[in-house]
Parts: C-alpha cells; structure tokens; sequence
C-alpha cells in the first residue's frame, strides 16, 4: 500500500521530473547508473561474452502479455534503469562481442554513447533553424566535408555551397532506406518534370505523369544483389516495385555490365519505357560486393539515366589508403547513400544521402508557413523526414576524435580479417567458401567430407548431387540455429547460387567483419564451435 502511495502523480512530482532526478538518494543510484552506462559500458559488454542468454522467444514474450497502460506511475527512474540494467541488457543481444559477426551492427567506440546522450540533452530539432541555430550551420559543414571526400570537387565548389541557402549537397535521414528513398524521389521528380499544362509528378500525381509524358512503363535498374529498400522506394513512389528490374550478376557477383547494357537497350526500343534510375551497389548487404561503378556511370550518363550509387555498407571504405580504389567512378555519381550506423560506427539509426548536383534537392522542396518559408535557410525543407536530431554533431566529434585515418584503419581491419578468414574456410576439409570477400563480408557453409564427396564426384545436374544439396542446406540452416541459440557466438543465414547465374540457391552463412576486437583465433573458435555442433547433433 505504502509502496504505490509513493508513485502518485502529482504536478510538482512531474515538474521534478523535468528538472532534476527524484531525492537526493535516488540521485546517487542513478549517477552510479550513469557512471557504469557512460564509463563502465565496454567493460561491461566485454565481460559478458556471450552473444545473449539463451532464453526462447516465446519464452520471453511471456511476460510481455499486458497491454493495458498503468493510470499511476509504478517505479522510480533509478529503479527503471536498474530493471534495464538487469533485466533487460542481458536479454538484449550484445552486439559488442567480437563474436558477433553475423551482421552490419556491432560495437561502437565508447565515446558515441557520451555524443550521444549530449545529442539527446541538448535536443535540438535540425528541422529549423529556430530550434537549431548553430546545428544548422554545422550540419552544413559536415555534409560539405562528407560531400568531398565522396566526389571531391574543387574548392570554390566547396567555398560557394558549403552555407549556400539556396544549394543543398545532401542530407541525414533516418537510415540507408530512406536514403535511397530521397534519391529516387529527386530521380522521379526530375524525369517526370512539368510539361505543358502537367505541373510535375510531385504535385499532379503519377498518373497525370504519364499521360502527360506518353509512358506506360517506369523502371530503376540494379544487380540482383540491390537492396529490398529500393523495391520499397518503388512501390512507395508509385512505379510498383515489380518494375525494379533486376539484372544477372557476373563471374565475380558484381553486375554484369555487358548484360546491364543489354537491358538498357531491351527497354529503351519501347518508346513508352523510361529508365528512371541506374543503381550501383557498393558493398552489397549479402556479399560485400562493390560494382564496377565507372562502367555504370558511363552506361547511365550515356542515356540519360540517374546514376545512384547504394553505398550504405561501403562508403566509409573511402577513408581506407589502402582500399579506396574500389570504390572508384562514385565521384562519377548523381546520389550517394552512406549509412552511419554502420561503418561510421554511429549509434542507431542515421544515414545520409549525397548529390553531386548541388541544386538536386530542390526537386523534393516543400515550404510551410509556420516553418521552412519560402526565403529561410532551414533544413527541413529538402527531407523526405520532419524533425530529427543533431545527427551532424556526433559525426563531427567522431571524425575529430578519430580523424580520416582512424575510420581507414578500421575498414583495413575488416577487410584484411575477411581475407584471413576466407584463407581458413578454403583450407578447412569441413567448410565451403561461396562468396571470395570484397569488402569485409563473406559467405560459406558447412560441407560435411561425406557429402563433400558427393559432390565432387556427380555432375551439378545430377539427383545425387541435388539430394545432397538439400541436406547440405538442413545442416546449415540447423547449424545456424543451434549456435544463435547457444549464445556463444552469432553468423547470420542467407541464400545464395552456388555458382553466379545458377537458378537454385543454397543456404549459406554470412559474416560481417567489423568489429575491432574480432581475431582471427575467434575466427577459429568459431569455426570450431560449428564442427562441433555438426558432430554433436548433425551427423
Ligand atoms: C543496410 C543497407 C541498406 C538499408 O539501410 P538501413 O539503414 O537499414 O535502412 C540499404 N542498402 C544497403 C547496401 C545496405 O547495406
């Protein structure tokens, strides 16, 4: 009874908790909290090695039955973060441990977290200058900063746009899906510009559009190996997302251009046909891959096309000496899209799109009375989000702490430890390498000898071989599971054809190579781990 009474809500209670946390002796706890949150958080997440607690997900969803929301409060903050602490972390999955490997999410540099609860504290809305100021300009900068390391112009470029009002060379966004989202939008908005009495796609609709611009068929072009956030960009701008025309991979899993120009050609004999946007992948989500990026900006710029480069993965592999060759031809780009929260190590969720063209953004402009006016220098006015945090401030302090070279060194890391680690699975009598690494993604799958045999020995078109496929792909799918499940360590699952150009898949494993602390001893112990598991419950 006392226990509730003292969680009754009251207007100086909450005005309490605007200011300042609770009593004096909950202020301690909660510094202490803090104090393990802010300064103890990598000791913390190192000392738990395990990937997560082996508890089901069914299990937990037990406790998670109630959905009627509490008319009074029920616990103090400090107790809240002491449940989180407890209760909650050790549930989470800890993407921090260098046994996490399984995808584009892991640890970040302590520092993000501190950046990040200043963000937070200072609450600032880019959206406006009104609620931003100095966040508006900085944010300028920083685009300005990313813009030229990406395409590299000179600098009275750089000079005249980086505070321009009336440019824009990017912008955050929530994501890399909303990224490529923005870039699509801007590609449609320019192909289906005003003509005659039409006003634009933008504000005359679709299909309007077409009528006005004689079309029947409206396509983006990308490898097999595209994002599924284009098809959603296809759907949401009103091409529908079966007209995301996929093209083959090559021999190395890249594109095939000579196929990409085939297509191009197929498509453009209808006159009625536009090609809306050409996307090049660098750093496919599955494989790593990058395209050959010069090529496709020749292809496109040749017809006219929107040339997109998805760079959510690979962008920051810009910052790598040793590595940044390949990426060459995305200076050749229209749009870039970089994630932060992946290889900027930025904490979730933040991404970024880029324009060459400094005015591309104005085909995505949208004013209000009360914000973004006609004549303002806001920022909200060329995003496809409204409000949203001071994203710019944690990248700027990341790029000064860690500067150029020290978001090289760590894409080095990666791609060095993928070249090690696809050295050990060719090696391995148990292991089949799928996919050589690019970048610092790769995939392969457990090959048991016995089945190994098999299909060294029957050609690829046999039943033989067939059947043990499919039991190649049980083993795997199993094994992938039973070692998420054991918590020590995580690969993620995909299907891939084993060979480019195959119509059958196979099940693979996946590993994504971006935290600093993996080695290649975890490499091996986690190769180990799967021999076992296959010993133990899959022979
Ligand atoms: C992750 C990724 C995306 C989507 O980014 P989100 O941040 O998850 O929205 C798009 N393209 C590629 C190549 C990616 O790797």
């Amino acid at each position: 009874m006392n226990e509730s009474k003292k969680f009754v809500v009251d207007w100086q209670a909450l005005e309490r908790l605007f200011v300042r946390p609770e009593n004096e002796a909950s202020q301690q706890v909660l510094l202490k909290y803090m104090e393990q949150i802010l300064f103890g958080l990598q000791d913390f997440l190192h000392s738990h090695l395990g990937i997560t607690e082996n508890i089901c997900m069914d299990r937990l969803s037990m406790d998670f039955m109630e959905s009627k929301i509490n008319a009074d409060p029920s616990a103090s903050l400090s107790q809240v973060i002491e449940d989180i602490i407890n209760q909650i972390a050790p549930r989470a999955v800890n993407v921090s441990s260098p046994y996490f490997i399984g995808h584009m999410t892991s640890a970040i540099p302590f520092f993000m977290v501190h950046l990040a609860a200043i963000t937070a504290a200072m609450n600032q809305n880019v959206i406006k200058t009104e609620t931003s100021k100095i966040l508006s300009v900085l944010e300028n900068q920083v685009i300005a900063k990313m813009h030229r390391l990406i395409f590299n112009e000179s600098d009275d470029f750089y000079e005249t746009h980086v505070q321009n009002a009336e440019t824009c060379l990017g912008t955050f966004t929530s994501g890399g899906t909303t990224a490529n989202m923005t870039a699509l939008w801007v590609a449609r908005n320019r192909l289906l510009h005003p003509i005659g009495d039409f006003s634009g796609v933008e504000q005359d609709g679709m299909l309007q559009a077409m009528k006005a611009h004689d079309l029947e068929r409206i396509v983006v072009l990308v490898s097999r190996r595209g994002h599924y956030s284009l098809k959603k960009a296809c759907g949401l701008l009103g091409l529908g997302y079966n007209n995301l025309v996929c093209v083959d991979e090559g021999e190395d899993r890249c594109v095939d251009v000579d196929k990409m120009e085939e297509t191009i050609g197929q498509l453009l004999a209808d006159k009625k046909t536009k090609i809306m946007a050409l996307v090049g992948v660098a750093g496919a989500t599955e494989t790593g891959t990058v395209d050959d990026l010069s090529k496709l900006a020749e292809l496109a710029h040749t017809h006219g096309i929107h040339f997109h480069v998805d760079a959510a993965w690979g962008g920051p592999v810009l910052f790598s000496e040793k590595y940044a060759r390949f990426l060459a031809g995305i200076e050749q780009a229209d749009s870039v899209t970089i994630d932060c929260h992946k290889q900027l190590y930025m904490p979730m969720s933040a991404g970024m799109i880029y324009f060459r063209d400094p005015n591309a953004l104005n085909f995505v402009q949208y004013h209000a009375r009360y914000v973004n006016r006609e004549t303002s220098v806001d920022l909200g006015s060329k995003t496809l989000e409204g409000s949203r945090q001071a994203h710019s401030l944690i990248l700027d302090s990341a790029l000064k702490i860690m500067g150029a070279r020290g978001y090289g060194l760590m894409i080095d890391h990666g791609i060095d430890l993928a070249r090690v680690f696809a050295q050990k699975i060719s090696d391995h009598p148990f292991f089949q390498l799928i996919t050589e690494p690019c970048l610092n993604i790769l995939t392969y799958r457990a090959v048991p000898p016995e089945l190994r045999k098999i299909l060294d020995n029957n050609p690829a078109d046999s039943p033989v071989f067939e059947q043990a496929n499919a039991r190649i792909d049980e083993i795997n799918t199993a094994l992938q599971r039973i070692q998420r499940e054991a918590g020590k360590s995580f690969v993620s699952r995909t299907q891939i054809a084993l060979n480019p150009g195959d119509s059958r898949e196979v099940v693979v494993l996946r590993v994504v190579l971006m935290n600093p602390f993996t080695t290649p001893e975890i490499l091996d112990e986690i190769l180990e781990e799967q021999v076992q598991i296959i010993s133990a419950h899959l022979s």
